[in-house]
């Protein structure tokens, strides 16, 4: 049994750019306070895989808006991962060219808007969000949010290590290269960019294990009254 309880609905949201940790951080502190944890960034990086599989232009934002709106009806999204047409998806996502193609359609407002619901919906009952815009946009009502960094070299070797781990091996400075990209890309968009909400906590990881993370998060919520000691 975890030391700690979330209060109950509690939401908390995690953002932060690629390779700060916070799909790692998020699932461990979701086991520790008892929530589920959703990663938004499976649902663009689906967008992006769904609308290439069937020969879309990236650029054609109402092509992939329409998409998303069939997409929506034969998905299932939740802690496990995420289901399209009854297939699991979430491994193939996870390649560089599938995050750069998610970082294009991420940037169209209409995309965003036809994976805003289901966000906000599936976070109803409690959870812990993690994404680009969870704090300032999806959950902003949010009364934990979290801002993760961590230096372009450090996330660059973290994601290099992941894509190594499953099968996906690139050069270092390929990885770093297209991290710079995305973050560019993610950071300068019009539309929900990736930006620190006001009122998030700012943590930079560089230096820091995940389990000191964790705990950091964990003395923030409990001074907040958002967590339980569980006797
Ligand atoms: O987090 P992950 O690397 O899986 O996200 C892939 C891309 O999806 C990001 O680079 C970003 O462009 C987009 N994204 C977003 N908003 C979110 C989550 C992901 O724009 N909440």
């Amino acid at each position: 049994m975890s030391e700690w309880q979330a209060i109950a609905g509690l939401k908390i949201a995690i953002d932060g750019p690629s390779g700060s940790g916070k799909g790692t951080v998020a699932k461990l502190l979701a086991q520790e306070i008892g929530l589920t944890v959703l990663d938004t960034g499976l649902l663009y990086r689906l967008t992006a895989a769904v609308a290439l599989d069937q020969g879309l232009d990236l650029k054609d934002e109402l092509a992939v808006a329409a998409m998303v709106n069939d997409m929506l009806a034969n998905l299932t999204w939740s802690s496990a991962g995420i289901r399209y047409q009854d297939e699991e998806w979430a491994d193939r996502l996870r390649t560089e060219a599938v995050g750069a193609a998610a970082s294009t359609v991420a940037a169209m407002p209409k995309v965003r808007e036809g994976l805003l619901s289901l966000q906000q919906q599936l976070a109803c009952a409690g959870c812990i969000m993690d994404g680009r815009d969870i704090g300032t946009v999806v959950l902003a009502d949010a009364p934990a949010k979290f801002f993760l960094t961590a230096s372009i070299r450090e996330r660059a070797r973290r994601r290099w290590t992941q894509l190594k781990g499953l099968g996906h091996a690139d050069d270092l400075d390929a990885v770093l290269l297209d991290l710079k990209k995305r973050d560019q890309r993610d950071r300068e968009r019009q539309h929900a960019p990736l930006v620190q909400a006001v009122d998030a906590i700012a943590i930079d990881s560089t230096t820091l294990r995940v389990d000191e993370v964790v705990d950091r998060m964990l003395g923030i919520l409990a001074r907040r009254e958002l967590i339980k000691a569980v006797l």
